[in-house]
């Protein structure tokens, strides 16, 4: 599997010299696998350099599937601007969670509505299907992915997709269950050592993962002042990270406060905590551009 980041900023694109190198586009992972798999995760404002790439560089039609964590709006702003919906030939199938009162294609039109844009949903040229999805396993692009409820304040979906033996999991939007992830008196670092059942079950989802990337918008010391807002801070995720035994974790969903020393800053802090938990995890923060082969 081969991944690439076109969108790295969580919540609004936030671009200036200052985020030159983590990004400024707001959620979008491209995932594509030698089986022919290709998969579009989050439409943030990345999309829309993707789509101009996949426009350049594909002859025939481009066909993808378009999988939504959800519908705020640092995951589906992009949509619109993502050019090969505008061509008749090209054939998208788009998923997203159910559970909200409107469905996925119902939302995705209503940004499209003519107040907020000048194009309607209908009129895109492409071929595009709407699938509405539930937690558990489902085949999409040839590709066996499970999917889970996250912890967020609109219906989330974490997505883990299993292909040619490896494992890769993409988490965002999501917030912990609980503040303080191990339980007194027990040895910290370990699955069953994880205090609420919520984060203990997220933890699982990522069990011997070859890489996870999850959001990680706040410090420790930010959270407090952000709590409810639905989002992890970058000890959290280490820490059930390393509970897992995942093998590569890459951090995402900057937020649009950090600018690049900050979140080098975040990286460094991330690295020292898995280490001092004794684990040899790769830990990354992502950036734009950042391709990983896996
Ligand atoms: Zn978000
Ligand atoms: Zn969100």
């Amino acid at each position: 599997m081969r991944l690439r980041f076109w969108g790295t900023r969580g919540s609004i694109a936030t671009p200036g010299r200052g985020t030159n190198h983590f990004g400024g586009n707001t959620s979008c992972i491209e995932l594509t696998s030698d089986s022919g798999a290709h998969v579009i995760m989050d439409c943030g404002t990345g999309a829309r350099l993707l789509g101009n790439q996949l426009i350049a560089n594909t002859a025939g039609p481009i066909s993808a599937a378009i999988l939504f964590t959800h519908t705020h709006w640092d995951h589906i702003q992009g949509f619109p601007f993502f050019a090969p919906l505008f061509v008749p030939g090209n054939h998208f199938t788009v998923y997203g969670p159910e559970g909200s009162h409107l469905s996925l294609h119902d939302v995705l039109s209503g940004q499209m509505e003519h107040h907020y844009f000048p194009v309607e949903l209908s009129q895109l040229a492409a071929r595009i299907a709407y699938q509405d999805l539930s937690e558990g396993i489902h085949e999409i692009s040839g590709t066996k992915i499970c999917a889970q409820s996250m912890n967020h304040p609109s219906p989330t979906l974490g997505y883990r997709i299993e292909a040619h033996g490896v494992s890769v999991l993409y988490l965002s939007d999501h917030e912990p269950f609980y503040e303080g992830v191990w339980r007194h008196g027990v040895e910290p670092g370990r699955l069953e050592s994880i205090r609420e059942g919520g984060d203990r079950r997220h933890a699982e989802y990522m069990r011997d993962a070859d890489l996870v990337i999850h959001e990680s918008q706040y410090t420790p010391e930010e959270y407090p002042a952000k709590k409810n807002w639905g989002h992890s801070t970058f000890a959290y995720v280490v820490e059930l990270a390393v509970a897992a035994r995942v093998r590569r974790l890459f951090l995402t969903h900057h937020d649009p406060s950090h600018d690049d020393l900050f979140i080098e800053n975040i990286e460094q802090r991330a690295r020292k905590l898995a280490k001092d938990l004794g684990s040899n995890m790769e830990v990354s923060c992502a950036y734009e551009g950042c391709e990983i082969e896996i």
